[in-house]
């Protein structure tokens, strides 16, 4: 298992190249299929991520960060269900 500071580290990664999709490995078991995704307010200039692995299902959040252009952005105002993309129910190291 990855220790919260790998993931912290390997989320100013894939912040850093958006809107652009990154290729860096997961920090946890070494697959490219790190996701990140925002939710915000519709307009909101900033939002929570989620940045998680699709392959072992772990990853990060942070509460709060700007949110870059070209970016796309799940609606905090939708239901659960009905926010695009998806996020799954990763494991939240802390
Ligand atoms: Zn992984």
């Amino acid at each position: 298992m990855a220790t919260f500071d790998e993931w912290q580290t390997a989320y100013d990664v894939v912040y850093r190249a958006l809107p652009a999709a990154s290729d860096l490995a997961c920090p946890n078991c070494g697959q490219r299929t790190l996701r990140i995704v925002f939710t915000a307010r519709p307009a909101a200039n900033a939002g929570y991520v989620s940045l998680w692995c699709d392959t072992c299902l772990e990853g990060t959040h942070v509460c709060r960060a700007p949110i870059p252009d070209g970016v796309t952005v799940r609606p905090m105002d939708k239901p659960t269900e009905e926010r695009n993309p998806r996020v799954p129910n990763y494991r939240l190291v802390t």
